[in-house]
């Protein structure tokens, strides 16, 4: 089935500003709620509209899919994804189709339009999805040295693994939050001074990741695999990420079973889920693997995608700084390689598992994605627009991520994912 709606010769009836995330071109998902409804619902983002999934469906437009009411007024995505990939994708064309100027199915009927269409600041955005399982990768070959480095020696920053394997861990899905979730800073062990005992109180070193992470269709039965060529099969879409982490707490814990209280405390996501389909224009090829990966990781094809990625920090009463600016390119391990060897174990994915990319650091000082490679653990502080200074994150600051592709004149964003650190409880 072809992906009509990524033709770039379209353009919607609804006005769409030239810097939106929201072109006709994105049609992203999310699940929302707002004065006309008390339950939530499946919305899609045109512009600065939401369009009522629900409403679509009962109004008679959606006819000739497979799916019911219940898939649309629901409190998450997931019932509306089992459906399969397909599905989502003849009922992103359909939303195109409708959409599209010079369609008047819709455009001309007054009264169906004030059931459907509301605005986005009119709507309150909740968790998209329900998150069964959450895994995070370790995919950013920068970010690795940099930790390596700071948390070893240059010389081993990667371990004799990395090339080989996507590295990854599970974490806690009952965490992952919608964005705007203020939170309080964590509180737990560290270990201030080598020589002496462990101590406990408020984590001195709060850090965002920069990350983005997908989310998956039903895979196989157990015992089964995805492999590189299946995967985008198995990927519904993505958002923005942060993964939350205090640093003191980590160097501390994570050996030897890795993260554990320094990064399940909360992680934030976008509501919008950018589908793979509206992301296909934007694929880049990715670095060269050397040494040579084992078969079950090969790929073929462009697997990488081209998304700008800036985060920024705003002090309290205080306007922003961006921070750092990376792209979702800079990965050294793609989504089908992460998914192909999430599964080569025979292990089992389920519609709405999430799957974070790690940190995303590029290059360049500038491109790195969380403090402790900004500040090279806040030995060189950033300066910010108030005169203040950051190591890491303070109480009272709200940290934002955005990010957006943008090709031959199309733009396709994913808004943003923000929270505000309130002090330790
Ligand atoms: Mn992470």
């Amino acid at each position: 089935m072809t992906i009509s709606a990524n033709n770039p010769q379209l353009k919607s009836w609804i006005e769409v500003s030239e810097n939106s995330d929201f072109p006709i071109q994105n049609l992203p998902f999310g699940i929302f709620s707002n004065y006309s409804t008390s339950n939530k619902r499946v919305g899609v983002a045109l512009g600065n509209k939401v369009i009522d999934l629900y409403q679509l469906f009962e109004l008679g437009y959606l006819k000739d899919l497979p799916f019911t009411g219940g898939d649309f007024e629901a409190e998450f995505l997931n019932s509306m994804m089992a459906h399969g990939k397909l599905a989502t994708r003849a009922l992103r064309n359909r939303i195109s189709e409708l959409f599209s100027e010079g369609n008047n199915e819709l455009k001309s009927i007054q009264t169906h339009l004030e059931q459907i269409l509301f605005d986005q600041v009119d709507c309150e955005m909740h968790l998209p999805v329900r998150i069964g399982d959450y895994t995070d990768f370790y995919s950013s070959e920068q970010h690795a040295y940099n930790v390596g480095c700071l948390f070893r020696d240059p010389k081993n920053a990667l371990l004799p693994n990395w090339k080989h394997i996507p590295v990854g861990y599970h974490g806690r899905s009952s965490s992952i939050v919608i964005s705007g979730t203020n939170f309080h800073r964590p509180k737990g062990q560290t270990i201030p001074d080598p020589e002496q005992p462990p101590v406990f109180g408020p984590c001195k070193l709060l850090d965002f990741e920069l990350e983005m992470s997908f989310i998956t269709y039903e895979g196989k039965e157990l015992g089964d695999s995805i492999t590189t060529s299946e995967a985008d099969d198995y990927i519904f879409g993505m958002c923005l990420f942060n993964d939350w982490s205090a640093r003191d707490i980590q160097k501390w814990e994570y050996v030897p079973l890795g993260p554990f209280l320094a990064k399940n405390f909360a992680s934030h996501v976008s509501p919008w889920i950018v589908t793979l389909d509206a992301l296909e224009p934007f694929r880049t090829s990715g670095p060269v693997q050397e040494p040579k990966v084992l078969p079950y990781l090969e790929y073929s094809g462009n697997k990488h995608i081209d998304i700008n990625l800036e985060v920024s920090i705003c002090p309290e009463n205080s306007s922003e700084t961006i921070v750092s600016k990376s792209n979702y390119k800079h990965m050294y391990w793609n989504m089908n390689q992460q998914l192909a060897h999430h599964t080569v174990n025979g292990c089992n994915i389920k519609c709405g598992d999430m799957m974070a990319s790690g940190t995303i650091s590029g290059n360049d000082e500038s491109a790195y994605g969380s403090m402790l490679e900004l500040t090279w653990r806040g030995t060189k502080p950033i300066k910010m627009n108030d005169g203040s200074e950051r190591k890491f994150i303070q109480d009272g600051d709200t940290v934002t991520i955005r990010g957006y592709a943008k090709k031959d004149g199309i733009r396709v964003g994913f808004g943003e994912v923000n929270a505000k650190i309130l002090p330790a409880k």
